[in-house]
C-alpha cells in the first residue's frame, strides 16, 4: 500500500518535489493520473472547498482511492484550503491522505491555537494523514487576476516560521515565499513569470527541518521552480494553469465538433490539453 509520508520522504531524499495539481471534475483527475502514470512518479490531487462541493467529498476520495487500488499507484488526495475543522473532519472522515488547514488570514497566535487543535482532532480520525499549516499572505483564488497584489510584506520569516511548525504539531508547511494563487493575465499569455525568493525558502528550511509546499506555482518561473525545489520545497501546487488548459481543450473539442453531442468524444480534447500541462510539470518537479 502507498502512504504520502512515504512518497514525501523518497522525494525529499532525492531533491524532488511531489506535484499537486486541483481537479473539480473527471477530465482532470483522468488527465493528471495519466501523466503521472506515463512518467511513473507519484502525485497528489487537490480539491478546495469548493472543487469538494462540487464533486462530492466522499465521491472524490472514492475515485482517487480506486486508482490507487486498482493500478498500485502512489496517488494521493489531499483537501487544499480548508478554513474550518467542521470540514477538515469531513475530508479526514471520507480518507484524504492530507489536509491543508489554512488559519493564515487570522493572526498569528490565533493560527498557531487553532491549528494545533486541529491537529489533535484530524490524527485522532486518522493518525496516518498528514497536517499542512499555513502563515504569511500569499492571495486568494486560482483565477485570472487584473492587478498583481502586494504581497512583500506577507513573506514569511525563519522565526515565525519554526514557532508555528514546533508548537502546532503540523507535518507539512506552506509558507508565502513570493509565491501567490492565480494568474495575471500577462502570465497567461505567457509575457511575464512569478519569481520566488530562493534564499528565505532556504532560510526557512534550515530553520524548521519541515517538509515544505509551494503554493500558487502557475505561472512560475522554471528556473525557480528548480531553484525552489533544491532549496527545499517537496510539494508544488499547480490549479490556474491545469484551468486554463481544462477551458482550452474544451473550446477547440467544442469547435472541432461543432454538431457533436457525445460527451466521451468531446471532452477528450479537454483530458489532452490538462495531461500536457501536468507532464510538463511533473517532468520539472521530478527531473525526468
Ligand atoms: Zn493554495
Amino acid at each position: 500500500m502507498h502512504h504520502l509520508r512515504e512518497a514525501l520522504e523518497q522525494s525529499q531524499k532525492n531533491g524532488l518535489a511531489i506535484g499537486h495539481f486541483n481537479v473539480a471534475d473527471m477530465v482532470l483527475v483522468k488527465a493528471v493520473f495519466a501523466s503521472a502514470q506515463e512518467l511513473n512518479v507519484p502525485v497528489l490531487i487537490g480539491a478546495s472547498g469548493g472543487e469538494r462541493e462540487f464533486m462530492g467529498v466522499r465521491q472524490i476520495a472514492a475515485m482517487v482511492r480506486s486508482l490507487r487500488e486498482e493500478f498500485d499507484f502512489p496517488i494521493f488526495l489531499n483537501a487544499d484550503h480548508t478554513h474550518s475543522l467542521a470540514k477538515a473532519v469531513d475530508a479526514a472522515k471520507a480518507g484524504f491522505d492530507s489536509i491543508v488547514f489554512d488559519l493564515s488570514a487570522l493572526p498569528f497566535e490565533q493560527n498557531v491555537r487553532q491549528t494545533k487543535e486541529a491537529v489533535e482532532a484530524l490524527k485522532a480520525i486518522n493518525p496516518d494523514i498528514l497536517i499542512e499549516g499555513e502563515i504569511g499572505d500569499i492571495g486568494t483564488g486560482s483565477e485570472i487576476h487584473e492587478e498583481a497584489p502586494d504581497l512583500t510584506k506577507g513573506l514569511t520569516t525563519p522565526e515565525e516560521a519554526k514557532q508555528f511548525v514546533e508548537s502546532t504539531g503540523i507535518d507539512i508547511l506552506a509558507p508565502a515565499v513570493g509565491n501567490m494563487h492565480g494568474m495575471l493575465k500577462s502570465m497567461v499569455q505567457g509575457e511575464t513569470k512569478k519569481r520566488l525568493n530562493i534564499a528565505r525558502i532556504g532560510q526557512i528550511k534550515s530553520a524548521t527541518r519541515a517538509p515544505l509546499t509551494l503554493h500558487g506555482g502557475s505561472g512560475t518561473d522554471d528556473e525557480d521552480l528548480r531553484k525552489a525545489i533544491a532549496a527545499g520545497i517537496n510539494i508544488v501546487h499547480i490549479n490556474t494553469e491545469l484551468r486554463v488548459a481544462w477551458r482550452r481543450g474544451l473550446d477547440e473539442g467544442l469547435t472541432k465538433l461543432p454538431n457533436e453531442v457525445v460527451p466521451y468524444k468531446i471532452l477528450p480534447f479537454a483530458v489532452e490539453s490538462v495531461k500536457q500541462v501536468a507532464l510538463s510539470r511533473l517532468r520539472l518537479f521530478n527531473n525526468k
